[in-house]
């Protein structure tokens, strides 16, 4: 990545404004660098906790010459009935705690405006999660433009959008009944079930739910973490049916290849990777499989057991990321990968990761041949940066749709084929949805010599190689980066931004 300068003329300050979740925290770490490495002033709004975890990386930043600072501010966990020093979703004690949660984040507009005013800092723009919608009313404030970023892709953005006007999925006739998802340019099939929750029928969160689509409506513009040769025909749609300006200025995970989570913190994390890549230094290239479901997801024992025994029949070594929820499922669990001999039958073919794993690290290594995933957009996202085909086990939010674009659309990824989501905080309910033999079937179907999975590597290969390109000096996204730049601080200048004297 190049350092030089993309403004002309006065230095942007952008604000940053992340959801608190490690899925929207760690994109929005890259983009602080990215952002800080053509020449803008970089304001990263932070919680106490959060910001120890950054502070690595912040420190790293101030040493390569670059203006990333944090704006650490207390997160009302305490005011909302949410347990002290929780301050991150997936930290959460229940689903249910997730409006508490929102709250929190919300009433963190007065303090923040509060503190920029203090601090004298003007910013430019602020570039703020779609959760956070409650930036809206803080842009408003300052006078200045917000952009909104996305953890989605545009192809799942353009479907959400066209679903939100074209209500195509009310006319479904019920939740597992397929309907073409409308105003794309190729035919694509979901169920309601498979939608994200904005689309969900229950009275519960829709408040909330409309507050964020007004924050999107009301943005100037789209910051998304993608690049233009992985979706061409979705990014233009997307600006044409929403008439906003979308930025694409990704993959941001090759902008910060020292995620704040893989280096920062517990010792035990950056000792894991090292054990990890030790390991993987001695499997032969392309073998390994790595299977994960990301940062929130907690699967439950009874499905954790038919991963495990699908890994194993797979025949492929595996590295397998394991997370459990609770005291009881992580006990219940561990038994079963001591009892039943799992563990030992799998020694030096399986490697397990208990808690956070390296996942880019761990992707980026030329053992690891493919990738067993919940298809959330980062994992996608990195899965692609790797040029490793995926196994592809959508759970929720939009990530059915994420798994449409891979196997369907760009044919990197063969499906696990789930039907059902697994909805995040009640996967117990969901129970088994997919067996070790449909397990192992995938992995093998993945991994073997024919000429579809060859296919399916060459295609992930290149477009490892259009992503490398994208953020490099003249490619698409750099470029973007560079004209957002320019086009926000010139064009969209703020009119009543607060004065520093
Ligand atoms: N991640 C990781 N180690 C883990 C779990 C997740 O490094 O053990 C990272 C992963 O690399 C990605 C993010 O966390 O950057 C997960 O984001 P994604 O959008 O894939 O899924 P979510 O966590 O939102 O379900």
């Amino acid at each position: 990545m190049a350092s030089s300068d993309g403004v002309e003329g006065g230095t942007p300050h952008v604000v940053l404004v992340p959801l608190m979740a490690p899925s929207h925290m760690i994109p929005m770490v890259g983009m602080a660098k990215l952002l800080a490495s053509r020449g803008a002033v970089v304001s990263l709004v932070t919680t106490p906790s959060n910001a120890a975890w950054m502070e690595g990386t912040i420190q790293r930043c101030a040493g390569s010459g670059l203006a990333v600072q944090v704006i650490v501010l207390r997160f009302p966990s305490r005011e909302v009935g949410l347990p002290e020093g929780c301050e991150r979703l997936d930290m959460i004690p229940s689903k249910s705690m997730t409006r508490n949660f929102l709250r929190a984040s919300e009433m963190m507009q007065e303090p923040l405006e509060r503190r920029l005013r203090e601090s004298r800092i003007a910013p430019s723009f602020i570039i703020s999660d779609a959760g956070a919608a409650w930036t809206r009313a803080l842009g408003r404030a300052l006078g200045v433009p917000r952009l909104v970023f996305h953890g989605y892709g545009c192809f799942a953005l353009l479907c959400q959008h066209n679903l939100h006007v074209q209500k195509t999925h009310l006319s479904a006739t019920s939740e597992s009944d397929p309907f073409v998802v409308p105003g794309l340019p190729q035919r694509v099939e979901v169920t309601r079930a498979q939608l994200p929750g904005a689309f969900s029928t229950s009275v519960d969160m829709e408040d909330i739910r409309e507050e964020i689509r007004e924050g999107e409506l009301s943005a100037d513009g789209f910051v998304v973490n993608t690049f233009v040769e992985l979706e061409p025909s979705y990014v233009s749609a997307l600006e044409e049916t929403t008439g906003k300006k979308v930025w694409t200025i990704g993959p941001l995970s090759l902008c910060d290849r020292e995620s704040p989570y893989e280096t920062e913190g517990e010792d035990k994390a950056s000792n894991e990777a090292s054990l990890c890549v030790r390991w993987l230094d001695s499997m032969k290239r392309g073998s390994v499989v790595y299977a994960s479901f990301g940062s929130l997801a907690r699967l439950p024992p009874s499905q954790l057991v038919e991963v495990g025994l699908g890994l194993e029949a797979s025949g492929q070594p595996f590295i397998w990321a394991i997370k459990t929820r609770g005291e009881e499922a992580s006990r219940e669990f561990e038994s079963w990968l001591g009892d039943e001999g799992f563990e030992e039958r799998n020694k030096g073919r399986g490697f397990l990761i208990r808690g956070w794993a390296p996942q880019v690290v761990i992707l980026s290594h030329p053992a690891v041949g493919g990738f067993l995933t919940h298809c959330g957009w980062n994992s996608t996202l990195e899965s692609v940066c790797a040029g490793v085909p995926m196994a592809a086990w959508p759970l929720f939010s939009e990530q059915f749709l994420n798994e449409r674009l891979v196997v369907e659309i760009l044919g990197i990824a063969v499906a696990i084929g789930v039907k059902s989501p697994t909805i995040w905080g009640e996967e117990e309910k969901a129970g088994v949805q997919v067996t070790r033999e449909e397990v192992a079937r995938a992995l093998v179907n993945l991994t073997d010599v024919g000429k579809d999975a060859k296919e399916r590597r060459r295609r992930a290969r290149n477009l490892a190689k259009a992503a490398r390109r994208a953020v490099e000096d003249g490619g698409s996204s750099l470029t973007n980066l560079d004209l957002l730049l320019r086009t926000v601080t010139q064009e969209m200048s703020p009119k009543n931004a607060v004065v520093v004297k």
